[in-house]
């Protein structure tokens, strides 16, 4: 799906969360999104960047988005369930759903890694997309084509060294899309997957790799094709996939 040409509004009347949507990959699929004619809900933990994003949608001429300022590390199921209850009632159902927000934590060997940093990257990676998710699941049976989609990593499909809690929360994640996909397959229209994006160029990657060229990575505006087709119709009835933005 990497090459996917996608139709001219394709995302039109359709309601998308994206977390992470003040920066990199998320807001890259924020801004694309609503290009594709989304009205898009707008979650992170920075508020000025959000409403950067917000401010740019809007000059642009999109759909009006929404913003929602959320610490994933901390919030309670009190304020997802408040988040949920906003929603529904500003637009009565929600269309997809993208996890895209994540930090890296350390990378060090398993032998020194700090429980704190390993606490804090399997809440923020893994159980506030848990979190969320089931907070909105509701809302996404209420659409008539929901897409939940997860982010994923190639250090989430075969462990690699010194890429501690983040690998293992990304296989984490891979799990969590395969059990969801299967509990509702065949009894729900909503379809739930993972997208690894691959080495994209983000203040993540040159985190992780400080001394990469990070020209050599494409940006986030040029890996969505595989982000569309997921959020699209035409992905209608994929469940239970681990899809590449980028050939590997
Ligand atoms: P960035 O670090 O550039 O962006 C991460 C986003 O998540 C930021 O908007 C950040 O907000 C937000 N975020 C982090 N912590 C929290 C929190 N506690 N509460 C709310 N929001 C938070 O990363 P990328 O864009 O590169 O990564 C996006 C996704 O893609 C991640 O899941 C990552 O694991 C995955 N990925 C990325 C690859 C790459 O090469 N870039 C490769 C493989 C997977 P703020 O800016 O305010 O800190």
């Amino acid at each position: 799906m990497q090459n996917y040409q996608s139709a001219t509004d394709l995302l039109k009347d359709r309601i998308i969360l994206v977390t992470g949507a003040g920066s990199g990959i998320g807001r890259a699929a924020a801004l694309c999104f609503a290009k594709q004619g989304a009205t898009v809900v707008l979650l992170g933990r920075t508020i000025k960047k959000l409403e950067a994003v917000y401010d740019e949608i809007e000059a642009l001429g999109y759909p009006m988005p929404a913003i929602i300022p959320l610490n994933l590390e901390s919030a309670t199921t009190e304020e997802y369930q408040e988040i949920a209850t906003s929603i529904d009632n500003e637009f009565g159902r929600l269309d997809g759903l993208l996890n895209n927000a994540a930090i890296l934590g350390q990378k060090t060997p398993i032998a020194g890694y700090k429980v704190e940093t390993w606490q804090q990257v399997l809440q923020v990676n893994l159980t506030a997309p848990f979190m969320l998710t089931q907070a909105l699941l509701p809302l996404l049976e209420k659409s008539p084509d929901g897409s939940i989609v997860f982010t994923s990593s190639a250090v989430g499909r075969k462990g690699r060294a010194f890429w501690g809690a983040y690998g293992v929360s990304k296989f984490g994640i891979e799990g969590l899309m395969q059990t969801l996909a299967d509990e509702l397959e065949g009894i729900s229209s909503t379809r739930v997957n993972c997208i690894n994006p691959g080495a994209t160029r983000t203040a993540m990657r040159e985190k992780a790799y400080p001394a990469e060229n990070m020209e050599k990575n494409p940006k986030p505006e040029d890996i969505m094709n595989t982000y569309l087709y997921l959020l699209g119709p035409d992905s209608k009835g994929v469940t239970g996939q681990s899809l590449d933005a980028q050939p590997e």
